[in-house]
């Protein structure tokens, strides 16, 4: 059967094909975006798991918008105003893909910070969006660039991911957000607010969401794949009441409703008395793993490879020459038995495209990345 005009034009993931490389045992991979699993709070999610099975209810059909107790739970914890609501997804991905489905005719222009998430390249490929990438600075989108923007094109959605950017880890300072959200309601263009990493701040202060100065003109999307665990597939789309009403419409074609059972386990384990100390834990265990990362790449990276410093998330963003072939370098590097993303699959066209690594600190132990590290350099000792 000939495959669809929308999905003869997606590439398909380097990250995937990396990754089933990456698996083999003598290869060290920071190449993934997995949480640690040896810290998924399973201990914490025991008694409702093993209660699951006396709920018959949780095993029927249930809500497009979710499951009754966890939606009350969100629009409590989140402070959801009247003129807003949420809609349970499986995944914060799953959000994004309702999004497009809903909102985006073929043709219809995004904006992006670029580098960007691949995943949100991948959906707004398959949408046949047209996509505007905005160059991203250290602390955010390129501002000038962007009102340039948003004044001459007509911009339907401007999708963000302001903390602890994937691939970058770059977290949008408070001016860049009051900014974005200011210029977002003049040029009256969709915010879509994507913070699954929102909780993995390990240092620094906490700053407001980008839609907390423009909730009119906001979805956010969350996660729970992060802080609980990603096999659940649990996230969150909030926003305007018509917006989220269009999102469910979508989802009662995609998949009726997200599981029930899990999400009254998510339930049970975002009340559970004991996880805010999860959370810290995480947050400690994420700290240290990124400082131990840093500290070695600081200590052994030739002089024209560098790094900016990251205060959560999960990734290291490491700069190379102007001119590297980052793709052929990452094989070198996958032979002598380290597995990174290079920066190219970031990016929606070559144009622009700066030559870099994406490094995932969360799911290696110190031995494993001091090993990593070793070989990136060896392999690093070549570019000029
Ligand atoms: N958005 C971003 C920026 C991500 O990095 C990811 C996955 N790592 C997602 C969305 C998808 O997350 P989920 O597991 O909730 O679908």
């Amino acid at each position: 059967m000939q495959l669809a005009k929308s999905l003869q034009a997606i590439k398909p993931s380097y990250i995937r094909e990396i990754l089933s490389v990456a698996n083999s045992a003598d290869v060290i991979s920071l190449a993934g975006g997995l949480p640690d699993g040896d810290h998924f709070p399973l201990a914490l999610m025991e008694q409702s798991i093993l209660q699951l099975s006396s709920r018959a209810e949780l095993f029927q059909y249930g809500n497009t918008a979710g499951y009754a107790p966890l939606l009350a739970y969100f629009h409590e914890c989140y402070q959801l105003s009247d003129a807003q609501d949420a809609l349970v997804c499986t995944g914060s991905q799953q959000g994004l893909d309702l999004i497009a489905r809903a909102f985006l005719d073929a043709g219809d222009k995004v904006v992006m910070e670029a580098p960007s998430y691949l995943g949100a390249l991948q959906v707004f490929g398959l949408a046949q969006a047209s996509i505007e990438s905005i160059q991203q600075r250290e602390d955010g989108p390129d501002l000038q660039e962007l009102e340039q923007c948003f004044a001459n094109k007509t911009i339907k959605m401007f999708y963000a991911v302001p903390d602890f950017h994937n691939p970058t880890g770059v977290c949008w300072s408070l001016d860049v957000r009051k900014k974005v959200a200011q210029l977002c309601q003049q040029y009256n263009v969709a915010l879509i607010e994507d913070a699954p990493y929102r909780e993995l701040r390990f240092s620094g202060t906490e700053l407001p969401l980008v839609s907390s100065f423009c909730p009119e003109h906001a979805i956010v999307l969350r996660s729970y794949s992060k802080i609980a665990t990603p096999g659940i597939r649990l996230g969150l789309a909030s926003g305007p009441k018509a917006w989220i009403s269009a999102l469910e419409r979508v989802k009662q074609g995609a998949d009726l409703h997200s599981s029930q059972p899990m999400q009254a386990v998510l339930l049970d384990l975002l009340q559970h008395a004991d996880f805010p100390k999860h959370l810290d834990g995480l947050r400690q265990l994420y700290r240290q793993r990124y400082q131990y990362l840093a500290d070695l790449l600081t200590a052994q990276l030739p002089a024209n490879c560098q790094f900016e410093s990251v205060e959560g998330g999960m990734f290291i963003w490491l700069s190379l020459p102007v001119g590297c072939h980052v793709d052929r370098l990452a094989k070198d590097m996958l032979e002598v038995g380290v597995a990174v993303v290079p920066s190219s699959v970031f990016y929606q066209s070559a144009e622009g495209t700066k030559p870099a690594f994406r490094l995932n600190f969360t799911n290696a132990c110190d031995s494993d990345l001091a090993l990593a590290v070793s070989r990136l350099v060896q392999v690093l000792a070549s570019v000029k």
